[in-house]
């Protein structure tokens, strides 16, 4: 599969990568790596990194804005379905290549290489970068680093395997850029942040099946001088709480005139909790966008049947063992 991604990005002189809209570092991170590295490759074409940025990850890279495009290859990082590329000219595009490490929601593409136990999209690309021998220097090999750091919450999740730390070897033996360079561009973040994060551990509500969810108003995010994403975005830092089992971050966004929701676990099965509420994402990592905080109520306490099936069958499994 890879040399057939290979073979039609040859065909093609002018080139988009595109991936998810609500940009994060392994979605941003896989399409400047891949740009920057075919870029190299191939100095005649025309390649460009599409899609809105983020001033919280503008130290990762700079995105284009192409113009006008006509015959060109799409190719699609980090997103399972259609209504979430961060691209307004899909339909245009004379063929679609997707790259993902999601599971699989429908088919974009002619081509599609998928593989949902990957921890990032970065991860993948490390593999395709190496082995159809592409160009790396210093600043591709942190890129890719950065948006496998990112996803993989520093290796924390079971999808970090011994390849991984293989590929991380290969990368930084041949292309040894500054490991604090990464962290800094990831998670340096001012002190308003912090206090935010402070008020959403001061007041997480825990329900009796583990499930701990905070509801953000616009006001609070104003009170905060925070913006929509950034609450959002400190999902990761509620993990190994003895108590919690799933949890939530539910924030009113008025510019979209919605509620965002970001969603962890560290045992049940959430993703197809998030895709009944026209969300999505991986088994244990997921987000959705709901009209009101009533529609959160509603996700939450489907979340706490999740888990409360769950609890039902570690304790069975228990009593088997004993
Ligand atoms: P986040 O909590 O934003 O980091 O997202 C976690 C995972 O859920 C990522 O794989 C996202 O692509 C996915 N996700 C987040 N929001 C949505 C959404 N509104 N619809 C579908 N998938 C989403």
């Amino acid at each position: 599969m890879y040399r057939q991604i290979i073979k039609e990005i040859k065909k093609y002189d002018t080139i988009i990568i595109a991936r998810h809209i609500g940009v994060d570092p392994d979605a941003m991170c896989s399409q400047l790596a891949l740009r920057d590295s075919l870029r190299i490759k191939y100095p005649q074409k025309s390649i460009y990194a599409v899609g809105n940025g983020s001033a919280k990850f503008s130290g990762i890279g700079i995105l284009d804005k192409p113009e006008i495009l006509h015959d060109f290859l799409l190719i699609v990082l980090d997103t399972p379905d259609k209504k979430r590329i961060d691209f307004a000219k899909v339909e245009e595009a004379s063929m679609i290549i997707k790259i993902d490490h999601h599971p699989f929601v429908e088919e974009l593409g002619t081509l599609e290489y998928i593989d949902d136990t990957k921890g990032s999209t970065c991860e993948i690309l490390m593999d395709f970068i190496k082995k159809m021998h592409l160009p790396v220097n210093r600043e591709i090999a942190k890129t890719l680093y950065c948006g496998l750091i990112s996803d993989s919450n520093r290796f924390l999740y079971d999808t970090t395997t011994s390849s991984t730390f293989e590929l991380v070897s290969y990368y930084l033996k041949r292309y040894p850029f500054v490991l604090s360079d990464v962290y800094k561009d990831l998670y340096l973040r001012p002190i308003k942040e912090v206090r935010l994060q402070g008020y959403i551990e001061e007041n997480l509500t825990l329900t009796e099946k583990g499930v701990a969810y905070i509801k953000l108003t616009n006001e609070d995010i104003v009170r905060f001088k925070a913006d929509s994403a950034s609450a959002g975005n400190m999902i990761n830092h509620f993990n190994f709480i003895e108590e919690v089992l799933v949890w939530v971050i539910a924030t009113e966004d008025i510019k979209n005139g919605n509620i965002r929701i970001n969603i962890r676990s560290r045992g049940p099965i959430i993703n197809h909790v998030a895709e009944k509420y026209h969300g999505g994402g991986h088994a244990f990592a997921s987000g959705a966008r709901v009209s009101c905080f009533e529609e959160a109520d509603l996700l939450i306490q489907d979340l706490n049947s999740v888990c409360d099936d769950y609890i039902k069958v570690c304790e069975n499994n228990e009593n088997k063992v004993q």
